[in-house]
C-alpha cells in the first residue's frame, strides 16, 4: 500500500507525456513526414533527413517517437538501417491529401492552440482568452482582429474549420430526419464543407453559405470536385446584416465563439427570420458527460475565444428564450454533437 502502484504511474506519466506526443505529431505533420512516407514509403531515417532538411540524429529522434505513438511503422531489414512508412491511421487521417485529413487542423493546433496554451495559467485567472499575450494583439473580434488580417493565417484557419468539418460534417448532416427543410443557411458555414453534405445527405435541399467577405472570397480554394449548383454563398455579418431566408438555421460551431450577450443577439435575428416549424442545427461539442475530449474542448475555448463549449441544456435554455423547443440532440461519437430545434 505505500509503494506506488504501477497502474497510478503509467496514468500520470501518460498525462505528463501528453504534451510531448501532441507536440511530435504537430512537428512531424508540418515538417512532411507523412506526406513524404505517404508518397515514398520504405525509407530510412537518413533519407528522410535529407528530404525534410534535417539532422540525422533528430530525424531519428522524430521517427522513433511517430513509432510509438502508432502513427508510423518500423521495419527492420537484417543489418540494415530500419525503414518507416505509415500506419493505417496516419494514410486515413494525416497525410495533408487524404479525403478525412486533419492535417489543417493539427497545423492550427501547433501554430495557434500551442501558444495559447502555454498561457492556460492567465486564461484560469484572467477568465479570457489569451491572443494579446501569445501574438501580441488583443482581439476584440476573434475573426476580424486575429484569424483574417493576415492571408496566410487566414488559409490556415479556413483549413483548419475544412478538416474538422470533413470528417464530422456527413454524422452532422444524417442524425436527424431533415427531409421537410427544402432551404438552408449555414451562418458562419466558411468552406462550405457541411453545406455539401447536406447537400449529398439530402437530395431536396439547397444550402446558402453565409459568412464574412474575407472567408467567403476565398471560398472556391475548398470546393469539392464535384460542385453543386444547390450550394451558393453569401457574405454578410450575421450580427449586423440581414439574415438569407431559410427554413432550417445551421450554427456549426459558431455559438462556442461567444458569450451569451452575442449569442443572444444572433439567436434572436434568427428567431425573427424563422416562422413556426423552421429550426436551427447546432453542430457543437457538447459539455455533458465530461470526456476528457469535451472538457479540453472547454478549455480550448476558454484561452482562444469570448465564448465557451456549453451543456445541452444551457443550449435548450438559448434557444427557449427566442421561441425554440422541441429539442433533440445526437451524440455522433465524431467531433461535434448535433442538436435540433424547431421554432414553436
Ligand atoms: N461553421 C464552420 C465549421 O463548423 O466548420 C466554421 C466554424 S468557425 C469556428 C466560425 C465561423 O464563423 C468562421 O467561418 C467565421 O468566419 C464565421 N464568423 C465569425 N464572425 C462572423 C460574423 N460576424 N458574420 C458571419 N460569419 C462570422
Amino acid at each position: 500500500d505505500s509503494e506506488p502502484k504501477k497502474e497510478d504511474l503509467q496514468q500520470i506519466i501518460q498525462l505528463m507525456d501528453g504534451f510531448k506526443a501532441s507536440k511530435a505529431l504537430f512537428t512531424a505533420s508540418k515538417m512532411g513526414v507523412f506526406d513524404l512516407l505517404q508518397r515514398k514509403p520504405g525509407l530510412d531515417a537518413a533519407q528522410v533527413a535529407q528530404e525534410i532538411k534535417a539532422a540525422v540524429k533528430g530525424t531519428e529522434g522524430l521517427l522513433g517517437a511517430c513509432v510509438s505513438l502508432g502513427l508510423l511503422q518500423s521495419k527492420e531489414k537484417s543489418s540494415q538501417r530500419p525503414v518507416y512508412k505509415n500506419t493505417d491511421l496516419a494514410t486515413r487521417y494525416l497525410w495533408s491529401d487524404s479525403p478525412f485529413s486533419l492535417h489543417g487542423y493539427i497545423q492550427h493546433c501547433n501554430e495557434t492552440l500551442w501558444p495559447l496554451f502555454s498561457h492556460l495559467e492567465s486564461a484560469v485567472r484572467e477568465g479570457t482568452n489569451q491572443h494579446e499575450r501569445a501574438f501580441g494583439k488583443k482581439a476584440n473580434d476573434l475573426f476580424q482582429d486575429t484569424y483574417y488580417n493576415n492571408q496566410s493565417v487566414k488559409l490556415r484557419f479556413m483549413n483548419a474549420m475544412h478538416s474538422i468539418a470533413k470528417v464530422t460534417g456527413k454524422a452532422v448532416a444524417t442524425a436527424f430526419d431533415l427531409s421537410s427543410y427544402k432551404t438552408a443557411c449555414d451562418l458562419g458555414g466558411c468552406t462550405g464543407a457541411i453545406a455539401y453534405e447536406l447537400t449529398k445527405a439530402h437530395p431536396e435541399m439547397s444550402v446558402t453559405v453565409f459568412d464574412l467577405p474575407e472567408v467567403v472570397e476565398m471560398s472556391e480554394h475548398f470546393h469539392p470536385s464535384h460542385t453543386d449548383n444547390r450550394v451558393s454563398f453569401v457574405a454578410g455579418d450575421f450580427f449586423k446584416d440581414e439574415l438569407p431566408k431559410a427554413d432550417l438555421y445551421i450554427l456549426a460551431r459558431i455559438l462556442h465563439d461567444w458569450p451569451d450577450e452575442k449569442v443572444h443577439i444572433l439567436l434572436k435575428k434568427i428567431g425573427d427570420a424563422c416562422t413556426p416549424g423552421c429550426a436551427v442545427l447546432l453542430a457543437e461539442t457538447m459539455l455533458d458527460g465530461q470526456t476528457a475530449y469535451s472538457a479540453l474542448q472547454g478549455l480550448n475555448m476558454l484561452a482562444q475565444t469570448e465564448g465557451m463549449e456549453r451543456t445541452e441544456s444551457q443550449y435548450a435554455d438559448l434557444l427557449s428564450k427566442h421561441g425554440f423547443g422541441d429539442t433533440r440532440v445526437v451524440r455522433t461519437m465524431n467531433f461535434l454533437d448535433a442538436f435540433l430545434a424547431v421554432k414553436m
